[in-house]
């Protein structure tokens, strides 16, 4: 895989990591991580539990802290003491397993809350985006929902909606559909793949292989806190070169 398979591989990266590092107490979590991630590109993280995806994808907004090693966002650095962390990370949306909707608001309130607050939008022009994209995930008829009272999937499309308003030049999921019961990942997943389609720049860690294969535009296969294979689905799923890329998707055969 080069940097010229990638899609958009022209355009500078949208995001850059170089030698990142971390350890949690004397255990190293991440032994150097390089990745580049193109403006448009969707890229899955695959990997054992414990090899370090999540801590990989919170090091991109500043969500743990790296103790090396640099991450550029849009060509700045997100180490130097000059940038504004709050604004950068206002630009990059992210959604967990847990969904961590405000249970207390109703599914539109949850949707306009960080625009309205952080100022970025006025209520009725923040309501106006949320109705569009509570639209965009088959959510139109749920803005004034009790968010605790919908369904897992629902959940994860409010989340993924609530991201949307923010208006991110990109989004990071961890595992979004982990937390679901089987017959409504797939619900999830529909969502992600337009929004794929559509352009958005995505860094998806999953366990979803059909997704990462048919979804993705390259796949990076982690292990032990290092990139041990990356490169396009049908490399990676059809015709491996590592020994341990193998024998993780046998897992899954
Ligand atoms: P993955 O997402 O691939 O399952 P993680 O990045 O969550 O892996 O975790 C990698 C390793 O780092 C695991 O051994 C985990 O227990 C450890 N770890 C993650 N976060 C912390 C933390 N905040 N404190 C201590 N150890 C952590
Ligand atoms: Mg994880």
């Amino acid at each position: 895989m080069t940097a010229a398979d990638t899609p958009n591989a022209a355009q500078a990266p949208l995001i850059s990591v170089q030698g990142l590092r971390k350890s949690f107490g004397s255990h190293e979590v991440l032994k150097g991580i390089d990745l580049d991630v193109a403006p448009g590109e969707v890229l899955t993280i695959i990997g054992a539990s414990g090899s370090g995806k999540s801590t990989l994808l919170r090091c991109l907004n500043l969500l743990e802290t790296p103790d090396a090693g640099h991450v550029w966002f849009g060509g700045q650095d997100l180490m130097a003491p000059e940038t504004n962390v709050n604004a950068l990370r206002a630009d990059i949306g992210m959604v967990f397993q847990g969904f961590n909707l405000f249970n207390n608001l109703d599914v539109l309130d949850n949707c306009t809350l960080a625009p309205v607050t952080l100022g970025k939008l006025k209520k009725e022009e923040a309501e106006r985006v949320a109705l569009d994209h509570l639209a965009s995930v088959g959510l139109a008829d749920f803005a004034h929902a009790d968010s605790k009272r919908l369904s897992g999937g629902q959940k994860q499309r409010v989340a993924i909606a609530r991201a949307l308003c923010m208006n991110p030049q990109i989004m990071l999921f961890d595992e979004p559909t982990s937390a679901l019961d089987p017959e409504i990942v797939g619900e999830v997943l529909e969502v992600m793949r337009k929004l794929a389609e559509g352009g958005m720049t995505m860094v998806v860690v999953t366990h979803e292989m059909a997704f990462a294969k048919n979804v993705s535009d390259r796949v990076v296969f982690m292990d032990q806190g290092v990139i041990a294979e990356q490169g396009a689905p049908e490399k990676i799923f059809g015709d491996p070169e590592q020994p341990r890329t193998r024998e993780f998707l046998a897992r899954y055969l």
